[in-house]
């Protein structure tokens, strides 16, 4: 079956144009390393750069209202743009540049239209990052646990407390920046405790911490996958009420449309799986597999990977289509989760000890890609919410759990009930 979309004449000329625009902006000689903690500092630079200069043109935030920094365009735009991009060999995801992104759509349900304008359209242009300040020593899986407490003075909000495994997504890390250089380009979205007294999970606030506020200081983790992950201690930090999204204690409702998008409830249109890609044209390209068995697990593996990338395509078209979700969302990142492990056993299977080189070695394939995947799989299965806790909302959501519980809104489900 052929699953593949196609493009009208208008979408194939923008490809063009979009092409074009890239060839003409992107310098030679920018490389893209397969561990992103080994970039050069001027490649980090360059990418700063141009993720303004996309975000200028509303490519950055393709589908996202112009009004607010994004493009206007449609889905099939921003996957002309992603797909575009890829065959350049620049990941989006990299472009993110330390920016975690899950807390755009909670902003533009939940924001007023003056946080939207203070919080959003300079994340969509490009100009600032965000870090996501949710989990803490002990709590994560179980996220309404946390501790970190946010106390009412006059006009402003005091906040003091501890996070964990903070940072952009996948790790990524400019080596030669320092953390408070960082830390000004942007904003943190934190959880924090309101009121002590009220019930659980109606007890705190989801507050934007401008990284400039003193009383921040961050401390960098040394994790399986790279050095792009901190501790952050917050000691007093004071943010205006103006900067609590939602309701003084509505910050867990706001916190489950970020973790909507975060479980997957966004879908992906060009996931392909890059390492087994690679994995098969350096097989190709040398001795080749010759073991019937070891073909049939890369065939395996191959075809395992284009049903995560059409699970995805299913959610990225249901949100496009602003249908309602429920166990979708999870459903895909408990798909992608465990097909990255099943496929990391392939490779292994199949590469044997070589799978296991790092790119020091003087006998690595393919740049050391195949050992960096065998962590970044593993590390994989726990951001965005565990395996196990994926398990527990579908089943919560497929109504076969003691606890039942609906999807968070999200800007597609909250134009489609405004429209209704
Ligand atoms: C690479 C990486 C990036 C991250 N980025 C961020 C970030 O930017 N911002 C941020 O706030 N956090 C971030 N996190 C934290 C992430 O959200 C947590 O690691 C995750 O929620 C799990 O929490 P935990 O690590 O405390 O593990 P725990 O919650 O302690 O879980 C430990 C184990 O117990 C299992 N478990 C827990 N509860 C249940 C249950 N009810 N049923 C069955 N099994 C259960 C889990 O599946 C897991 O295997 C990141 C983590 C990683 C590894």
């Amino acid at each position: 079956m052929d699953f593949e979309y196609r493009y009208t004449a208008e979408q194939q000329a923008f490809r063009q144009e979009v092409r074009s625009w890239l060839d003409d902006n992107i310098p030679t000689g920018v490389r893209w390393p397969n561990d992103a903690k080994n970039m050069p500092h001027e490649t980090w630079q360059w990418v700063k750069t141009f993720r303004e200069q996309l975000g200028a043109k509303g490519w950055l935030h393709a589908t996202y209202p112009k009004e607010y920094g994004g493009g206007g365009l449609s889905a099939e735009h921003d996957v002309v743009i992603q797909e575009e991009l890829e065959k350049q060999d620049i990941p989006i995801d990299g472009l993110k540049f330390h920016d975690n992104q899950n807390d755009l759509p909670a902003l533009m349900v939940w924001g007023t239209d003056e946080q939207k304008e203070n919080f959003l359209v300079s994340r969509l242009r490009g100009e600032k990052i965000a870090w996501q300040l949710f989990t803490e020593p002990g709590a994560g899986s179980d996220l309404a646990s946390l501790k970190t407490r946010a106390v009412k003075d006059g006009d402003d909000w005091v906040i003091t407390g501890e996070k964990v495994f903070v940072g952009g997504d996948s790790g990524y890390a400019d080596p030669d920046t320092k953390t408070p250089d960082e830390l000004q380009m942007g904003y943190l979205f934190c959880l924090a405790i309101t009121d002590p007294n009220a019930p659980r999970h109606r007890n705190m606030g989801y507050f934007y911490i401008p990284g400039e506020t003193p009383g921040i200081t961050a401390q960098t983790l040394d994790l399986l996958v790279g050095h792009g992950k901190r501790q952050i201690y917050l000691d007093n930090v004071r943010v205006s009420s103006d900067n609590v999204i939602g309701g003084e204690t509505q910050g867990w409702q706001v916190t489950q449309t970020t973790l909507e998008i975060e479980h997957g409830g966004g879908g992906g249109a060009t996931q392909r799986e890059r390492t087994l890609s690679k994995v098969i044209n350096h097989l190709r390209e040398n001795e080749g597999v010759h073991d019937d068995h070891l073909k049939q697990i890369l065939m395996d593996a191959y075809i395992d990977t284009e049903q995560v990338r059409l699970f995805g395509m299913r959610n990225y078209w249901m949100y496009d289509t602003k249908q309602e979700m429920t166990y979708h969302g999870s459903q895909f990142a408990l798909l992608r989760k465990e097909s990255a492990l099943r496929v990391a056993d392939a490779i292994r299977e199949v590469c044997n000890l070589s799978s296991l080189l790092d790119f020091r070695d003087g006998k690595v394939a393919i740049e050391g890609e195949m050992e960096l995947h065998q962590r970044e799989t593993l590390a994989a299965a726990h951001p965005g919410g565990t395996i196990e806790v994926q398990k527990v909302i579908v089943a919560r959501r497929l109504g076969v759990s003691r606890t039942k519980e609906r999807a968070a809104p999200t800007p597609a489900t909250m134009v489609a009930s405004s429209d209704a």
